[in-house]
């Protein structure tokens, strides 16, 4: 056989509200065991990127393979089925349920008996443990949660989707500086188990601290994909404004 095929790979994707573009032309594989950042100003369209592989808009035109294959991506639950899992900008805990009852939301499969749903509520521990909320009880209310910490609810439902491409999209915004080691200790693991990683940040430090690869989006088009390894901050911010920061 030849060389392995990207876990994903997305060719020419075009999306446009309206009569305004606001994704234009975007082409990117990603690998598996990557942890892949996703760069550009505000409105550069990242998040309708990743909504088009995670199910949530279907692209105007471009296709989307896995693993080699077409995929059905036509629903979140489709890309869902297909190995995805997104924490969206935008936060989806509902405030009124408790901890375990978000983590259980939209899962493929509900434990069924006592023993299994014990071993559920040991991996939905764990999940929280890996993103620094170990003392967090299953049975607290998300309402009395800080914002941060709902943020980090979200990642860890993610990870009990034990998905094989896990997209945060601007996962960090609320969250704290030791919040923000937990999460990426967490998605170190994840990368490590051979899972693909998407993660969304203008944090460029973060990025580069972060991720093997980086993909700047910019109007709408791919920039560049880069080694984390040879890019700087400064070189991050040309590519994303598309000058020089020396230039006067
Ligand atoms: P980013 O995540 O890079 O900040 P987005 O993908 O959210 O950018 O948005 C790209 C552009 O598309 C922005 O100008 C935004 O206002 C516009 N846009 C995004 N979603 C919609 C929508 N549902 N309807 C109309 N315009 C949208
Ligand atoms: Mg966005």
């Amino acid at each position: 056989g030849g060389p392995r095929p990207p876990r994903l790979d997305a060719q020419n994707l075009q999306k446009s509200f309206g009569d305004f573009q606001a994704v234009d032309d975007v082409t990117l594989t990603l690998e598996a065991g990557e942890i892949h950042g996703f760069c550009g100003p505000n409105g550069a369209g990242k998040s309708t990127v990743v909504k088009m592989l995670s199910g949530q808009l279907a692209p105007d035109a471009g296709q989307i393979a896995i693993d080699g294959g077409t995929a059905d991506l036509s629903t979140p639950y489709a890309a869902q089925q297909a190995g995805i899992a997104i924490v969206d900008q935008e936060l989806s805990v509902v405030p009124a349920l408790t901890v375990g009852e978000n983590l259980a939301l939209g899962a493929t499969s509900r434990p069924r008996g006592r023993a299994a749903t014990r071993a559920w509520r040991a991996e939905a521990r764990q999940h929280l443990a890996d993103v620094g909320l170990a003392n967090l009880d299953l049975s607290t209310p998300v309402e009395r949660l800080t914002l941060g910490e709902r943020q980090l609810v979200e990642i860890a439902r993610a990870l009990g989707r034990r998905a094989s491409l896990m997209i945060l999209d601007e996962p960090t915004a609320t969250l704290s500086d030791v919040e923000i080691d937990r999460v990426f200790t967490a998605i170190r693991k994840v990368a490590a188990a051979g899972r693909t990683v998407v993660f969304v940040s203008h944090r460029l430090g973060e990025v580069l601290a972060l991720c093997d690869r980086v993909t700047v989006i910019r109007d709408g088009k791919v920039i560049a994909t880069t080694a984390a390894a040879d890019l700087t901050v400064s070189q991050l911010v040309e590519q994303m404004i598309g000058r020089s920061v020396a230039a006067h």
